[in-house]
C-alpha cells in the first residue's frame, strides 16, 4: 500500500516477501535434511609441490535432495548461519569427519594423512560450546588432535571478542588452526598477531593472478615468505593448470589443492589413493 502525499511511498514489497518466506522454508527443509540422513562430506586432497602426494584432505559438505538434486553449500551454507541451524548441522559435519579420520587411521595407519581439515563457519565461532563439541568428537573417535585442522576466515575473527576466544580454546585443544580465503578479508595480515594460526590457505585469486602482472607475483610470493618466516604452513587454493603449479613452486609453494590434483571426492576414493604405494 502507498503512503498518501507523495513525498513516502511505503510499497508492500512482494519480493522481500517471497524472499523471506522461501528462506525458511529452506530452514525447515534444511532441518528436516539432517534427520533425513540427506547430508553427506566429500574430500578433496591437498598435495604436496611438486610432487603431487596427497598428505592431508579438506572435508566440503554436499546436500543431495530426495529428488536427486544436488545443493551447493553456497547456497544453503548461508541460510544455516543465519537461522542457527549451521551449529546443529556444524555438529554433525565435525563428528563425522572425526569418525572418517579415525576410519582412515585404522585402514590405512596413524600417519596416512597428516591433516584432515574441517569448514567452521562465524556463527560456530560465536559458540562457546564449539571447543567441547570438538574435544567430545576427538575423544569418541580416538583421533589425536593434532591431526585435525579447523578452517576458519578471516571476516570470522576479525573484531576479536567471543570468536577469538572460541580459535584459542580451539588451539589450546591442540588442533591445527588454519585461516581460510587468505588475502581477501579485512585485517588478514593483522590476524597472524593476535589470533593462534598455524597455516594459511591462499585464496584462489591470488593463483589466478599468477602469470598476470609482476605486482601479482609479488603479492603471492610476499603471502608465502610472511608464512614462512612465521612457521606457519602455506597451501594454495584453487591451483587448476599445471603452469599455475609450477609458477607456486617457485615462488617458495610447497602445498596444494585444487581440480588440477583431485576434485572432492567421496571417502572411497580417498581409499584408493590411501591404497597406492608410494615413494617413502
Ligand atoms: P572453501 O572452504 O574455500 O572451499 C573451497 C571451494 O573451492 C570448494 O567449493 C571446492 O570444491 C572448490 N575448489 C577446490 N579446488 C578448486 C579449483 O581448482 N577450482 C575451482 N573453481 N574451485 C575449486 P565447495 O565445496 O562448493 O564449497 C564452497 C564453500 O562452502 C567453501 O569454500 C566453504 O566456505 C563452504 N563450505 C563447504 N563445506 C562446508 C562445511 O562443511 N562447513 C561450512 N561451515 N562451510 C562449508
Ligand atoms: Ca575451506
Ligand atoms: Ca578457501
Ligand atoms: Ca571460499
Amino acid at each position: 500500500e502507498a503512503a498518501s502525499g507523495g513525498h513516502r511511498v511505503i510499497r508492500y514489497d512482494a519480493s522481500l516477501e517471497r524472499r523471506l518466506t522461501q528462506r525458511a522454508t529452506v530452514a525447515a527443509d534444511l532441518r528436516r535434511a539432517l534427520l533425513a540422513g540427506e547430508f553427506h562430506l566429500l574430500y578433496q586432497p591437498i598435495v604436496e609441490l611438486p610432487s603431487g602426494r596427497m598428505t592431508g584432505v579438506e572435508s566440503l559438505i554436499r546436500w543431495t535432495r530426495p529428488d536427486g538434486e544436488i545443493v551447493s553449500p553456497a547456497d544453503f551454507i548461508p541460510v544455516a548461519e543465519d537461522t542457527g541451524l549451521i551449529v546443529e548441522l556444524g555438529a554433525w559435519i565435525i563428528d563425522s569427519v572425526c569418525a572418517q579420520a579415525a576410519a582412515w587411521q585404522r585402514q590405512h595407519g596413524p600417519d596416512a594423512l597428516t591433516s584432515i581439515a574441517v569448514n567452521v563457519s562465524a556463527r560456530q565461532l560465536v559458540d562457546p560450546a564449539l571447543p567441547e563439541i570438538v574435544a567430545a568428537a576427538l575423544a569418541r573417535h580416538r583421533v589425536p588432535a593434532h591431526r585435525l585442522t579447523v578452517e576458519i576466515t578471516e571476516t570470522a575473527v576479525f573484531g576479536g571478542g567471543r570468536a577469538l576466544a572460541t580459535v584459542t580454546a580451539l588451539a589450546q585443544l591442540g588442533v591445527s588452526i588454519a585461516l581460510d580465503d587468505f588475502g581477501t578479508g579485512h585485517s588478514s595480515l593483522g590476524l597472524l598477531r593476535t589470533c593462534p594460526v598455524n597455516a594459511i590457505k591462499v585464496d584462489k585469486s591470488f593463483v589466478d593472478g599468477l602469470g598476470g602482472t609482476p605486482q601479482q607475483e609479488a603479492i603471492a610470493t610476499a603471502l608465502t615468505g610472511i608464512a614462512e618466516t612465521m612457521g606457519l604452513r602455506t597451501v594454495a587454493e584453487g591451483v587448476e593448470t599445471a603452469a599455475q603449479a609450477r609458477r607456486l613452486f617457485e615462488l617458495g609453494y610447497r602445498q596444494a589443492q585444487g581440480f588440477l590434483f583431485a576434485r572432492p571426492l567421496p571417502p572411497a576414493a580417498i581409499d584408493a589413493l590411501l591404497a597406492q604405494p608410494h615413494p617413502a
